[in-house]
Order: C-alpha cells, then sequence, then structure tokens
C-alpha cells in the first residue's frame, strides 16, 4: 500500500505540472489561447471568495480577471490587489454586459446559496463557463434549471468541489472505490461549527438566501464523502433534527441534523452536520479494517490512518485546496475538454437530490426514497 500512496503522489504532483496545450478549443466561446491562464470573474466578494482570491493568485493556470459586487467600497482593494481591469468590474445591475468581455473566460459565483441559481444562469446567458459554490443551489430542481441553461448556452458547468483536487480525501475515494479493504459496509461523516454567535443578519440564518441551515452549507460534504467513498449513490435516507440549543439564532433553518442513508450494495452511512457543535470526520468501515480521515473536511491540516492488520499514518502533503481545484479546473477548460463528471453540475444535483430528500424525511419522520 505504501508503494502505492508514493505513487499516488507521485502521480499528483506531476498532474499539476501537465498541461497538454495545443488541442483544439472552440467551444462556442472562441480559442482560448494557450500562452495566457484562464481568466476567472468572481460574483460576490465575501469570505470564500476571499479565500478564492487567494489560491487562483498562487495558481500557475488561472487569474482572478475580473469581480462582480455590489460594495462598491470593495472595488478598489481588489483592483489593485489582482491588477484587475476598470472594464471587468461589475455590479449585480450590470452584470449581463459581462456578456461583451472577451477578457473573461470563466464566472465564478461564490454568492449565498439562494441567489446561485439566478446568477449562474445569467453567466451561462452571457457565454461565459460556470463554476457554482456548494451547495450548487438550493433545490434539485434549482440545479436542474442551471444545467438545462449550460447546456443550452453550449457552456460547461462545475460546483467547486475542492476535496475532489485534496489527496487525503483522494485517498480515501481510492480505498473504498478499489476495495482496498475490501467492500465498504458504512460510512460515518460529520462536520460541524459552533456558529452560534453568527451576526444575526448574515445570510446563513435567512431560509431563502440559505436554502435551508447546516445540511445545506456542511452536510452537502457528508453526502459527498459517502457517496465517493462507496462509490454509489444512495437509494433512501432517514433523517432527524436535533434539538435546537440556541433558540434565538436558529429561527428559520436548522441547528443540527442526523441522517442515514442506503446503498444499492447495502452499504449504509451515518451523517451529522451542526452549526452548534463541532465535527470534521469522514470513517469507512470495509470487511477487512477502517479507514478514516479527522480532521478531514474543513480546510485542513487533515489527519488520515488506516487500520486493518496494522495501523498506517496517511502520508500527503497539504495543499491549497482552492489553488489546486482551480489549476485543475482550468486543465479542462484551457484545452477545451469537458469537466469530467465527478466535478460536474449533475454531481451538484445528485448531492441536492439527497438533500431534498433528508429534507422531506425530516419533516415526515418517514425513509424517503431517492428518484
Ligand atoms: P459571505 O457572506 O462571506 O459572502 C457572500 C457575498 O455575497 C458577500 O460579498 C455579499 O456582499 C454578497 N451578497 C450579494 N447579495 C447578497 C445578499 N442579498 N445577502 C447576502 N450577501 C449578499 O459568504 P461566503 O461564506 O463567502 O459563502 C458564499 C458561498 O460560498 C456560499 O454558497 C457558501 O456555501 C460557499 N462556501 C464554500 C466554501 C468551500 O469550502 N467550498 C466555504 C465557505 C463558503
Amino acid at each position: 500500500m505504501k508503494e502505492n500512496r508514493r505513487s499516488f503522489v507521485k502521480k499528483v504532483a506531476l498532474s499539476s505540472l501537465f498541461l497538454p496545450f495545443g488541442l483544439p478549443t472552440n467551444l462556442g466561446l472562441g480559442a482560448i489561447p494557450k500562452e495566457r491562464k484562464l481568466r476567472v470573474a468572481l460574483v460576490g466578494l465575501g469570505r470564500y471568495a476571499t479565500r478564492l482570491a487567494q489560491g487562483i493568485a498562487l495558481s500557475q493556470h488561472c487569474e482572478v480577471a475580473g469581480i462582480v459586487t455590489g460594495t462598491p467600497s470593495k472595488i478598489p482593494k481588489w483592483r489593485e490587489k489582482y491588477d484587475i481591469s476598470e472594464n471587468s468590474v461589475y455590479n449585480y445591475e450590470n452584470f449581463d454586459e459581462i456578456i461583451n468581455n472577451k477578457a473573461i473566460d470563466v464566472v465564478y459565483v461564490v454568492l449565498p446559496n439562494g441567489m446561485h441559481k439566478e446568477y449562474a444562469i445569467r453567466a451561462a446567458r452571457a457565454g461565459k463557463h460556470v463554476i457554482v459554490e456548494k451547495p450548487m443551489a438550493i433545490t434539485a430542481a434549482e440545479c436542474e434549471e442551471i444545467i438545462a441553461e449550460c447546456n443550452k448556452a453550449g457552456v460547461q458547468l462545475a460546483v467547486g468541489y475542492r476535496l475532489h483536487f485534496e489527496p487525503f480525501n483522494m485517498e480515501m475515494m481510492r480505498l473504498g472505490r478499489e476495495k482496498v479493504y475490501g467492500p465498504v459496509r458504512h460510512v460515518e461523516a460529520a462536520l460541524g461549527y459552533n456558529t452560534s454567535g453568527i451576526d444575526r443578519n448574515d445570510w446563513h440564518l435567512n431560509a431563502k438566501l440559505s436554502g435551508g441551515g447546516c445540511l445545506q452549507n456542511l452536510g452537502v460534504y457528508c453526502i459527498q464523502g459517502a457517496r465517493y467513498v462507496t462509490g454509489e449513490e444512495p437509494i433512501a435516507v432517514t433523517a432527524q433534527l436535533a434539538p435546537v440549543i440556541h433558540k434565538d439564532v436558529f429561527t428559520e433553518v436548522e441547528e443540527s441534523i442526523h441522517w442515514q442513508m442506503e446503498f444499492p450494495s447495502g452499504a449504509t452511512a451515518t451523517c451529522s452536520a451542526s452549526s452548534a457543535y463541532p465535527f470534521d470526520r469522514l470513517l469507512a468501515s470495509a470487511d477487512k479494517g477502517i479507514f478514516e480521515l479527522s480532521p478531514a473536511i474543513s480546510y485542513g491540516p487533515f489527519q488520515g490512518r488506516t487500520r486493518g492488520s496494522e495501523t498506517k499514518s496517511f502520508e500527503f502533503p497539504m495543499t491549497h485546496h482552492q489553488q489546486v481545484q482551480m489549476d485543475e479546473m482550468a486543465k479542462y477548460l484551457l484545452n477545451d475538454k469537458p469537466f469530467p463528471s465527478h466535478i460536474s453540475g449533475e454531481e451538484g444535483l445528485k448531492d441536492m437530490k439527497v438533500i431534498d430528500a433528508a429534507y422531506k424525511a425530516a419533516k415526515t419522520g418517514k425513509r424517503v426514497e431517492i428518484v
């Protein structure tokens, strides 16, 4: 297994250097010249966009080329820091004019969840490739609308699933899917933070803007983890809202939730998300051992181990998640290759179907099948 890990690390390192230029580029957007970087416009300049911009600045193949903001006071600093042209600065009203801006290749939507659909669709209609933050939208129906609009516009669509490019999580995928410890029988995944001191005006507390609470914002990673470790799609969900601790804060959205998933092979998963208490874990139990990460989902540093006939620690480099994600995503767009299915809009839709079902299960107390 050590050999495998070593060759895996080498593969990741090599893949971040490998950019096979010279392929035809025509996605209806005109060719993207190979000599230059992928030009990204960020929509919404909040906490996560700030982190993404750092990652983009560190990346080899991308640059922050445009911004869309409703707060004019943010513009000078962002323009100066990332050397953004005055012509590539938009607000939410004139955003559609980006259709005329040849200096933007892809629009990255980093707005509150409830705004993802509108801005992803407006970006697609402006002929730009689209990356949308997780959760992709707030219902499966919204995800379907985004996918349909991107297809209609002939642009590519991805969800910002940073952990798909993160070595510790990639190893969990490999161990599960290659059945290194035999078939995975059960997954435990949990993510939580105590955010009860949050500003009461924060969109996370607003059902319309967030589409829900910790299930949408944190639970999506647990669903992802269970799906990418088993390599299977859940067929049914049961769920329970946990007792609310901070009743004055979480009035519109759930504070903590626990849910269970069933997979076609008979594998099961138990998951938790909380905005009141911390978790950060992904564990898989297989016939011949356990493999686990803790921390697993936050920005790290991660720790992982396998426990079979002997216990071994994961030995992988710590990466800047957003830098690697953007470099990897850029390779597809710069080479006119479709995004792989594991980061596509279809992937976001699959997670959202589980979220829809979990909310229904929590509300009704019934087992809900996922169709
Ligand atoms: P944030 O509140 O820090 O930023 C949101 C931005 O949207 C702000 O710039 C705000 O001004 C702007 N905005 C525009 N209209 C708004 C409105 N009506 N209400 C509130 N804000 C409005 O939030 P964030 O933490 O940056 O989250 C943005 C997105 O990024 C969310 O979808 C979230 O789930 C996602 N996210 C992803 C990760 C990750 O690790 N992949 C981490 C954090 C957040």
